[in-house]
């Protein structure tokens, strides 16, 4: 009876999120749809109607993309990762970008290992989204301070930006697919990370002040436990 429940508690809400895609992916093709159909009937495509066809094929394929990373999770591989390496990569791939925009990354980081057990393009996805996200919110500059470090026994990474913070109502509501208030933004991001870190045992936290900036911390399980089979977990040793 509460499995049946639970269950269609479940497809209500994959109910709500496949309309939600099928909205979302609709209005870009619309617009693709229309100007395609004045190319054909008035050979009426000019530049500028290109540039709006490219960027809402960018969309769609942004937001497929996304999507896919969710539908991943089931065969997950979990392997034993030193965090602080994983989150290098991340910086390093974003560096250029953090660049371009006057923003500078700090980086405060354990000088001893943290490992912990995780499906590492996952993880770094959640990385990128949050990284991403920061460097957004600071469109004028500034930097943005990396920490990773051990605390309770858990590993704790810590992204802390000077942008415009998020007010009370918008935190409530941070995690829910299509949530944005960027104009190219998909709203997708945060729902994805949240679903990566559940998978891996984690928590996925923000705090904010609007004006001053946010800062978001992901909590892991450190390294206690052996792996038994792929994407079993198991405590102890
Ligand atoms: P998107 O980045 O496509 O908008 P996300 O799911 O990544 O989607 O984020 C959802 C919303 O959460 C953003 O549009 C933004 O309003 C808010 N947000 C997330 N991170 C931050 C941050 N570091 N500073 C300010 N706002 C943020
Ligand atoms: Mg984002």
């Amino acid at each position: 009876m509460e499995d049946l429940l639970r269950r269609s508690e479940k497809l209500t809400t994959v109910g709500r999120l496949a309309a939600g895609v099928a909205h979302e992916i609709r209005n870009p093709l619309t617009t693709l749809r229309g100007f395609l159909q004045m190319q054909q009937s008035m050979k009426m495509v000019n530049e500028m109607h290109t540039d709006i066809m490219l960027s809402e094929l960018d969309r769609i394929n942004l937001i497929v993309s996304e999507f896919l990373i969710l539908a991943k999770p089931q065969a997950v591989h979990f392997e034993v990762k030193d965090v602080r390496f994983t989150l290098g990569d991340v910086i390093s791939l974003l560096d250029s970008e953090a660049h371009l925009h006057n923003i500078e990354f700090q980086v405060y980081f354990s000088q001893a290992p943290i490992l912990i057990h995780c499906e590492e393009n996952q993880l770094k996805q959640v990385f990128i989204n949050v990284l991403k996200n920061a460097m957004e919110a600071m469109p004028s500059g500034g930097m943005i301070k990396l920490l990773v470090e051990e605390e309770d026994r858990q590993a704790v990474i810590r992204v802390i930006d000077q942008g415009e913070g998020i007010s009370k109502e918008r935190l409530k509501k941070l995690g829910e697919p299509f949530y944005t208030n960027k104009e190219k933004g998909t709203g997708l991001g945060l729902m994805v990370s949240q679903r990566i870190i559940e998978v891996h045992k984690g928590l996925l936290e923000f705090e904010s002040e609007l004006g001053k900036g946010t800062i978001v911390t992901v909590t892991l399980p450190k390294v206690t436990a052996v792996i038994k089979s792929d994407d079993v977990l198991t405590e102890g040793a």
